[in-house]
């Protein structure tokens, strides 16, 4: 523990073990000393007129809290409901988006910079869902830009697709801090407009990496390493899709060995959009042959 005030070598190097601890954005304006508020008890609330006799005991009144900003301040099952409503009157992407970004139920909106709402093409007939945004895509407003987008990208072109022939989404549109798998009651808020989304985008085929969305969105419990490679039923309204669970980029960064895996699925999913390719020849614009 530092007793002094610390150098700039030690702020550095206070800085760099938050970073690599996956520290790396500030909640609040001002500093929090957590072990200065356990020494100093907070404030009582203030005692009434009649009471201010014991004037030793009196504490001062706690100071205003800062102006909360933009922070999900209702409950979570109201969230959910306000999520439902919302997305369920949204005619189109465009206004689905306009939504969200005016929606207030989940606490990942505080901490983010801005929405990541989509990339690709709303008219695909493959939609792609990852799990939530990283740093990158936080910064530019736009889903797999970073690292495991580029990735990503080499799959599909593995595959002969590009994001022309893709519509991508994650489970949260905001940015978990320090990049954290965003949690079952912020899935569970954000997902009425993920199902929106996949509904007004009406694709033919669904792919979902990571166990995350793969378990949210297919209603599955098993790892991603027992659910990878099979088609799920997604229900959407009346029609239901098929969705191939395969395993994340971010996983494959980190487990190369992995990429021969998420090559097969992609073949399978290069092979079943061929077919529904062959049922509809009408639609020339997004071959893969
Ligand atoms: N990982 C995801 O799951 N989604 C992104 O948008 C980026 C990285």
């Amino acid at each position: 523990m530092i007793n002094h005030a610390p150098s700039p070598a030690e702020k550095l190097q206070i800085l760099e073990f938050y970073a690599a601890a996956g520290i790396d954005l500030a909640v609040d304006d001002e500093a929090i000393d957590r072990l200065a508020a356990k020494a100093e008890p907070p404030p009582a609330p203030a005692p009434q007129a009649a009471e201010q006799t014991s004037r030793k005991e009196r504490v001062p009144p706690a100071a205003p809290s800062p102006a909360p900003r933009a922070a999900a301040t209702i409950a979570p099952d109201e969230a959910v409901m306000q999520a439902r409503e919302m997305a369920a009157s949204a005619p189109d992407l465009t206004t689905l988006e306009a939504l969200l970004e005016g929606f207030n139920g989940c606490a990942l909106k505080s901490t983010a910079s801005r929405l990541v709402f989509a990339d690709g093409n709303p008219e695909a007939r493959i939609m792609i869902i990852g799990e939530a945004p990283g740093r990158e895509e936080d910064e530019v407003g736009r889903p797999f830009v970073g690292r495991a987008g580029q990735l990503l990208d080499r799959m599909l072109s593995a595959i002969r697709l590009d994001r022309n022939q893709v519509y991508i989404a994650n489970t949260v549109p905001w940015r978990p801090p320090g990049n954290r798998t965003p949690t079952p009651q912020e899935i569970a808020v954000c997902q009425p407009f993920l199902a929106r989304q996949i509904a007004l985008c009406g694709p033919d085929l669904i792919v979902t990496m990571g166990a995350p969305a793969t378990q949210t969105l297919l209603n599955q419990k098993e790892g991603i390493l027992r659910m990878r490679g099979r088609w799920f039923d997604y229900a959407c309204g009346a029609r239901v899709i098929p969705a191939l669970a395969t395993l994340h980029p971010a996983y494959l960064l980190r487990q190369p060995a992995q990429k021969a895996l998420a090559w097969r699925d992609f073949r399978a999913l290069q092979i079943k959009f061929g077919g529904l390719q062959a049922s509809r020849p009408g639609d020339s614009s997004q071959s893969t042959s």
